[in-house]
């Protein structure tokens, strides 16, 4: 089969595409709109960063309303999930919370992880750090995964309830998952341009790899920026690597665009010229591969 890659002139047609997007559109439809006005409040950003990337399955408007049901329980303060002192209250605020397969017993699991993890560091952004020193990018959401599965704090905590630990899963396990969730919760963190939190100060924004969701792999695949029709952490790395290759500072600023692209329906993911003629990557689009002329 043929490789398929994007136009030497792909770089422009990015561009273009990301500078014509509608940003406001999309952000009031994104699950970072509901907790952006943190953004001054590095630990509450953090805490809310957390919560709501591992709460990012299913449609948009689902998981903006698991988030917006969540601080109600914590009575609008995020920070309330994981401060000592009312355990038993939380419990049972988060008893009967549900959204797709996540439970609320998982999110005061979650709570109670993070509740001991702050007693002796000051942020996550610590544990992604000394993760990242021996593995990369990869070993600090590893370092990042194994402190959110409890892993070290489980003889305190008690066992975690059924299901748990699959939640924050790791690109270094066996299935060399994409991780996307935890992915997202970083770029949320590190990148301090819109529309991201950038409350962490010491990983570097070149270094981020681009949460590599559904929409986003399509798009990256008939783009033509990995020839893996599966979603991997190989894949991961390979998109990353091509958008990296156009802006080597802040490869993932064009994640939004390709993720939101995919959900408005400004995609049809199909070749329908009533909505393709105007992209801008109709050129490198592996849909329109030899059409370029009737269109
Ligand atoms: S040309 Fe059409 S199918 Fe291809 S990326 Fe653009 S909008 Fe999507």
């Amino acid at each position: 089969m043929l490789t398929h890659r994007p136009t030497p002139e792909f770089p422009r047609h990015l561009e273009e595409l990301y500078a014509r997007f509608p940003f406001d559109r999309s952000l009031a439809d994104d699950p970072i709109s509901e907790i952006r006005f943190l953004a001054h409040d590095p630990r509450r950003a953090e805490v809310a960063g957390v919560f709501a990337a591992t709460l990012a399955i299913g449609n948009t408007t689902a998981i903006r309303g698991a988030i917006v049901r969540l601080f109600a329980i914590a009575h609008g303060d995020v920070g309330w999930l994981v401060a000592p002192g009312h355990a038993r209250e939380r419990a049972r605020g988060l008893a009967s919370f549900r959204h797709r397969w996540i439970r609320g017993d998982q999110l005061d699991y979650l709570s109670r992880v993070l509740e001991e993890y702050y007693r002796h560091a000051p942020s996550l952004e610590v544990a992604f750090l000394e993760g990242w020193s021996t593995g990369g990018f990869a070993g600090g959401l590893d370092a990042l995964a194994r402190v959110l599965r409890g892993e070290g704090t489980s003889a305190r905590l008690g066992a975690p309830p059924r299901g748990y630990r699959a939640l924050f899963p790791t690109p270094m396990g066996p299935g060399r998952s994409p991780c996307k969730r935890l992915t997202l919760f970083v770029r949320w963190m590190v990148r301090d341009r819109y529309p991201d939190l950038g409350v962490w100060r010491r990983v570097p924004t070149g270094e981020l790899r681009v949460p590599l969701d559904q929409h986003v792999h399509w798009i990256a695949y008939h783009l033509g920026l990995t020839g893996l029709r599966a979603r991997s952490w190989t894949a991961v790395e390979e998109v990353s690597e091509a958008l990296r290759r156009i802006d080597p500072l802040d490869p993932v600023r064009y994640d939004f665009v390709l993720c939101h692209t995919g959900i408005s329906g400004d995609c049809p993911k199909e070749r329908d010229l009533s909505v393709c003629g105007p992209c801008s990557v109709r050129p490198d689009c592996r849909l329109w591969r030899g059409r370029r002329a009737s269109a």
